[in-house]
C-alpha cells in the first residue's frame, strides 16, 4: 500500500543535503521512493505516517558479515585471529550443518539486524567443511521470509588451512598436518559450478532484495583458478567479488613468505582486482596496495568492532578515503564482535581513528561515517543505484527514529546524536522495499518469540557439538600462538597497531 511520512527530519544522504537533517515529506509507492519533497500532499489510499518527532534515515548496509557465527556469539574472547579461526571455523571434525538449523541461524541474525536498522546484509556465509546448493538455498528462504535485503554468498577456502599460514611446516606436529592433509577441499570447478546455479537460479529473488555473490575467503586461501573464475562470473553478472585481504599482520607476512609479493599486488596481476571487488579488513595495506585499490575502483568494507576484538589492528581510514577508495563497514560475525548493531560500527568508526592521528582535520566526520554506513555499503555491494539514500527512484529501505527519547533529548544536532548517542533503542519503524518489517520494535515477518524458542531446544545439543569441535582443534593452539607470535615479530615496512611498535 502506499505510505506518506510527513513532516519528518530526515537524513537523505542525497548529493544536495548528504548527511544534514531537512525537514522532508516522503512517498513510497509498491517498492519505491515515489516522491521526497518539503511539502507533499496525501493521495487518496495512501497510509499517512506523522513523522513529527521523527528522524528518517535510508536503511543501513552492513558491509560485511557472517551468518554462521549468529550460533557462536559470546562463546570467544581474547584470541587473534588465526587462534580464534580454529576455534569458530573449525578445521577437524567438521560434519555438514543441516539446512533447517542453517535456516534458524540466518532467520535469528537477520531479525536482530533489521530490529537495529540494518536493512541490506553483505553476509559472506560459509559452511564447514564445505557448502551446498542445499544450504545455500536455506539461507535465501530465510532471508525472503524475514524480509531482509541481502547479498549472500558461496564462500570458499579451496587449500588446507594449514597451507594458507606462514611457517607451519616448522610448527605444525607432523601427524596434525598428516590429519589434515586427509580432508577434502572443494575444487574450483565445483565452486564455480555451484557459483553459476546460484546466479542463474537463487539471484534475484525476493524481487531483486536477495543476490548470490562470489566469495573466495582471501587470496591465500584460494587457488589462482577460483580467484580468476570467481572475478568473471561477478563480471558477467554484475556481482559483488567479496574477498578478506591483510586482515592481520599475519597475512602481510603471508604474502612475503608464500607470494614474495604483497597479496594485493598478486590479485591485482591475475585480474581479480576489478571494481566490483570488495576487500574485507583492509587493514595491513601498504601505501601502493591503496593505490592499486583506489585505480581499480574496488572497495574496503571497514569492521573496527571485530579488528579491535581480535586485535588485527586499525585499518588506515584516512589513508584510503584521501586515495579516492569507496568505503562501507560492517560488523563482521556475531563471534568477532558479537553483535550485527551496525550502529556501534558508526560510533566506533567516528571514535577510533581520532586516537591515531593528532591533526584533528583529518578525523573522521560524522558525514563521512554515514556515507559509509549507506552509500559507500551500498556501492560495494553493488547497489548504488538502487540503495543507500532516500531518492526518488531509490527502494525504499529506511529506518525511522523516535526523537522523543533520552538519547536525542536535548536535541542538537541530530546527525551527531544519531552518530554517538543513539544505540537503536530509538528505533521505532524499519522498512524494506516498501514494506514494514518492523513496526514499533517488534518485526513484523516472522514470529520472533518462536525462532529464540526453536533455538533454546536446540541448544544443549548446539553447545555439545560446539564443544566437541573446540575440543578436536585444540592441537592447533600451540602451534598457530608460535606462528602467530613470530608473524608479530617479523619486521614490516607499515604499522598498524597502537601502542607498541612491534619489529
Ligand atoms: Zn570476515
Amino acid at each position: 500500500m502506499p505510505y506518506l511520512i510527513q513532516n519528518a527530519t530526515v537524513i537523505t544522504m542525497d548529493p544536495v543535503s548528504g548527511s544534514d537533517p531537512v525537514r522532508r515529506d516522503i512517498r513510497i509507492v509498491d517498492d519505491v521512493i515515489e516522491s521526497i519533497a518539503p511539502t507533499l500532499e496525501p493521495v487518496a489510499g495512501d497510509t499517512v505516517i506523522n513523522g513529527t518527532d521523527k528522524l528518517v534515515i535510508p536503511g543501513l548496509v552492513n558491509a560485511h558479515t557472517h551468518s554462521w557465527e549468529a550460533l557462536y556469539k559470546g562463546r570467544y574472547d581474547n584470541l587473534p585471529l588465526e587462534l580464534w579461526m580454529a576455534l569458530c571455523y573449525p578445521i577437524l571434525g567438521n560434519s555438514r550443518v543441516e539446512p533447517d538449523l542453517i535456516a534458524l541461524r540466518s532467520k535469528l541474525f537477520a531479525i536482530e539486524s533489521l530490529k537495529s536498522g540494518v536493512t541490506t546484509l553483505v553476509d559472506d556465509v560459509l559452511e564447514n567443511p564445505d557448502q551446498d546448493f542445499e544450504q545455500l538455498t536455506a539461507v535465501f528462504d530465510a532471508y525472503d521470509e524475514v524480509g531482509v535485503r541481502a547479498n549472500i554468498s558461496g564462500h570458499i577456502i579451496s587449500k588446507p588451512f594449514t597451507d594458507t599460514l606462514p611457517f607451519m611446516d616448522e610448527y605444525l606436529p607432523p601427524a596434525v598436518a598428516a590429519q589434515v592433509r586427509t580432508l577434502t577441499v572443494p575444487t574450483a570447478a565445483e565452486y564455480l559450478a555451484l557459483s553459476r546455479r546460484a546466479f542463474e537460479t537463487l539471484d534475484g529473488r525476493g524481487d531483486g532484495r536477495l543476490r548470490y555473490m562470489v566469495a573466495p575467503s582471501a587470496p591465500q586461501r584460494c587457488g589462482e583458478d577460483v580467484l580468476v573464475g570467481a572475478t568473471a562470473l561477478a563480471k558477467e553478472f554484475d556481482a559483488e567479488f567479496h574477498i578478506h585481504v591483510l586482515e592481520t599482520k599475519t597475512q602481510l607476512v603471508t604474502g612475503t613468505e608464500k607470494y614474495g609479493q604483497s597479496l594485493v599486488r598478486y590479485l591485482s596481476g591475475i585480474g581479480a582486482l576489478v571494481r566490483n571487488t570488495t576487500f574485507a579488513h583492509g587493514i595491513w595495506l601498504t601505501p601502493e596496495d591503496i593505490e592499486m585499490v583506489a585505480d581499480a575502483g574496488a572497495s574496503v568494507s571497514h569492521n573496527p568492532i571485530s579488528n579491535m576484538k581480535l586485535g588485527s589492528g586499525i585499518a588506515p581510514w584516512r589513508e584510503l578515503l584521501n586515495a579516492g577508495v569507496n568505503l562501507g563497514l560492517g560488523t563482521d560475525g556475531c563471534s568477532s564482535s558479537d553483535s550485527p548493531r551496525l550502529l556501534d560500527v558508526i560510533k566506533a568508526t567516528a571514535l577510533l581513528h581520532k586516537v591515531t592521528e593528532p591533526d584533528f582535520t583529518a578525523w573522521p566526520t560524522v558525514g563521512e561515517v554515514l556515507h559509509a554506513a549507506t552509500l559507500g555499503g551500498a556501492r560495494s555491494a553493488v547497489r548504488e543505484a538502487t540503495i543507500g539514500s532516500l531518492e526518488a527512484g531509490k527502494q525504499a529501505d529506511l529506518v525511522i527514529f523516535d526523537l522523543e527519547t533520552l538519547a536525542f533529548t536535548p536535541r542538537q544536532k541530530l546527525d551527531v546524536q544519531l552518530v554517538y548517542s543513539e544505540n537503536g533503542s530509538s528505533i521505532e519503524t524499519v522498512m524494506v522495499a516498501g514494506r514494514i518489517v518492523v513496526d514499533h520494535g517488534t518485526i513484523t515477518t516472522i514470529d520472533e518469540a518462536a525462532v529464540r524458542a526453536e533455538l533454546g531446544e536446540r541448544l544443549v545439543e548446539l553447545r555439545a557439538w560446539q564443544d566437541r569441535l573446540d575440543a578436536a582443534n585444540s592441537v592447533f593452539a600451540a602451534p598457530f600462538t608460535q606462528m602467530y607470535q613470530r608473524a608479530m615479530n617479523t619486521p614490516s615496512q607499515i604499522h598498524r597497531f597502537s601502542g607498541h611498535t612491534h619489529a
